[in-house]
C-alpha cells in the first residue's frame, strides 16, 4: 500500500550507479529511510528532491524492507542556503541533530523547527546565532531533554547551569555561572512559541557564550560531537 507523506532529507548519500538513500524527517512517521531510485545520470548526481533539507510531498510505497520512492512534489528546496556557505554549514548542523532525534519524540514538533530554522537561514536576514540558539533551545524542549530554569532544589532563580544536574541557584549547587539576562532568554526561548520566540535581546557577549553553552549541552544529551558544527565555527574566523 502507498503511503503519503511530507518530509525533509536530513542524509543523501549514493548507492549504486544511479540510486540514492534518503534519510527524511517526516511529521507522521518521525526518521525514516527511504530508496529513490535512478535520481541521478551517475552517483555524484541527483535531482533536486534527493538533495538535503529539500522539503517535498511524498508517495512511498513498501519495497524490500525499505521504503522506495514513488513520487516526490518539491515544496521547498530553501534554495537560499545554497547561496551563502555559512548559512548551509549551519542547516547541516541542525540537521544532524535532528537526526538524533528519539524514538518517541514528536516529530510533527519536530518538522516544523527544522522547517521554520531553514526557512529562517535560507529566506531572511534574521541572525544566525538567533536561529541557532532557538532552534538548539526548542530541539531540547521537543526531545524532553530541557530541564525547567529553575533552581533543582529550592525554585529560586538559577546563577548555575550544571549539564548533569539541572539549574541551580548559588546556594543549591555547581555548573556554568549564568547570568539572569541568560535565564530570561533560555526561558523565552522554552517557552514562547512562534516568531515571538525570537522576539528577546541579548548583548552580544551574553549571545556568543550562551550560544556556546548549548551547543555544548546539545553535544552532551544527543552524545555527538558534530563535525558540521565544528565546520560552521571554522568559517565564522
Ligand atoms: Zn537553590
Amino acid at each position: 500500500m502507498d503511503v503519503l507523506t511530507d518530509g525533509i532529507v536530513l542524509k543523501s548519500r549514493p548507492y549504486g550507479e544511479r540510486d540514492r538513500i534518503l534519510t527524511l524527517l517526516t511529521p507522521e512517521h518521525g526518521r525514516i529511510t527511504v530508496l529513490a531510485r535512478s535520481v541521478g545520470k551517475n552517483k555524484k548526481q541527483s535531482v533536486l528532491y534527493a538533495q538535503n533539507f529539500v522539503f517535498s510531498h511524498y508517495v512511498l510505497f513498501k519495497g524490500k524492507g525499505m521504503y522506495v520512492v514513488d513520487s516526490a512534489e518539491v515544496a521547498e528546496s530553501f534554495y537560499g542556503l545554497r547561496q551563502d556557505i555559512t548559512r548551509l554549514a549551519l542547516a547541516q548542523y541542525f540537521a544532524d541533530v535532528a537526526s538524533k532525534s528519539g524514538e518517541e519524540s514528536d516529530a510533527a514538533a519536530l518538522c516544523s523547527l527544522l522547517l521554520n530554522s531553514l526557512y529562517l537561514l535560507s529566506a531572511t536576514e534574521l541572525d544566525e546565532r538567533l536561529i541557532k540558539l532557538v532552534f538548539e533551545t526548542k530541539y531540547c524542549v521537543i526531545e524532553g531533554l530541557f530541564p525547567s530554569v529553575r533552581c533543582v532544589h529550592c525554585d529560586k532563580e538559577p546563577t548555575k547551569w550544571s549539564f548533569k544536574g539541572g539549574f541551580f541557584c548559588d546556594s543549591c549547587g555547581d555548573g556554568y555561572p549564568i547570568t539572569q539576562g541568560m535565564v530570561a532568554a533560555l526561558r523565552h526561548m522554552a517557552e514562547t512559541e512562534g516568531k515571538k520566540a525570537y522576539l528577546f535581546s541579548m548583548n552580544e557577549d551574553s549571545s556568543r557564550y550562551l550560544s556556546k553553552l548549548l551547543s555544548d549541552y546539545v553535544s552532551y544529551v544527543t552524545d555527538t560531537e558534530y563535525s558540521s558544527l565544528a565546520y560552521y565555527k571554522s568559517l565564522l574566523i
